[in-house]
């Protein structure tokens, strides 16, 4: 049976690690419309760069080019279900997505709310690199890149800094959750689809909770 889930939080909160984790436990499919913004901004068409100019704020992408984005990805990939990663972020696009996974006769089944403080992002954000080549996410504090400068899932050697994980468009980052993002936890609570997982503990118990939550 398929299981289509999304990891709601902030930014910072673990989002991306934990879809990782599911992909290989689960052969689940990551979907994150972040991971598509930084690839479609480095089309360098004029769309990629208005992308580009928004994400560095830290403010949001148009609805309209996200949900275009979940659609085509919706439609093209064959899996045994989404996480959906950093989508959807505000409620427009989270009656865009039960609509496309209802016209694909699929549901949504948990929405993970990964619950962290705020001083912690501005600290885990600013000391988050990942390796350029899988995107494997490092972070200075919690899981350094190993001592030999490889990565550890593919032996890559080439480590980069997000464009918006500085103070400042976290900042804005923060404000637009709170903003748009933060409502849709209230509206999955009210759809029964929300649980809620502590952020803060360490990657292997998050998943062993994800894990739990999901399996309940
Ligand atoms: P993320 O990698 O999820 O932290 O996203 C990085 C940036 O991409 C965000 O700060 C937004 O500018 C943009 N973005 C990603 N997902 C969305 C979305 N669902 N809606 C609007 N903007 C998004």
């Amino acid at each position: 049976m398929t299981t289509n889930i999304i990891l709601l939080g902030p930014p910072g909160a673990g989002k991306g690690t934990q879809a990782r984790k599911l992909e290989e436990d689960r052969g689940m499919t990551q979907l994150s419309t972040g991971d598509m913004l930084r690839a479609a901004r480095t089309s360098g068409t004029e769309m990629g760069n208005r992308v580009a100019e928004v994400m560095d704020r830290g403010e949001l992408v148009t609805d309209e080019i996200v949900i275009g984005l979940i659609e085509e990805r919706l439609e093209s990939d064959d899996t045994n279900g989404f996480i959906f990663d950093g989508f959807p972020r505000t409620l427009a696009q989270a009656d865009a997505l039960g609509q496309l996974l209802e016209k694909k006769g699929q549901s949504l089944d948990a929405v993970i709310e990964m619950q962290v403080n705020d001083e912690a992002l501005v600290k885990r954000i600013t000391a988050r690199s990942t390796c350029a080549s899988c995107g494997e996410v490092y972070n200075d504090i919690t899981k350094p890149i190993p001592d030999d400068g490889k990565c550890e899932n593919c032996g890559g050697t080439e480590f980069k800094r997000r464009d918006d994980d500085n103070e400042d468009s976290l900042r804005t980052r923060l404000l637009e959750y709170y903003k748009k993002t933060s409502p849709l936890i209230g509206y999955y609570y009210a759809l029964e689809k929300l649980r809620r997982v502590d952020g803060l503990a360490e990657i292997e118990e998050v998943a062993t909770a994800i894990k739990s939550e999901l399996d309940a």
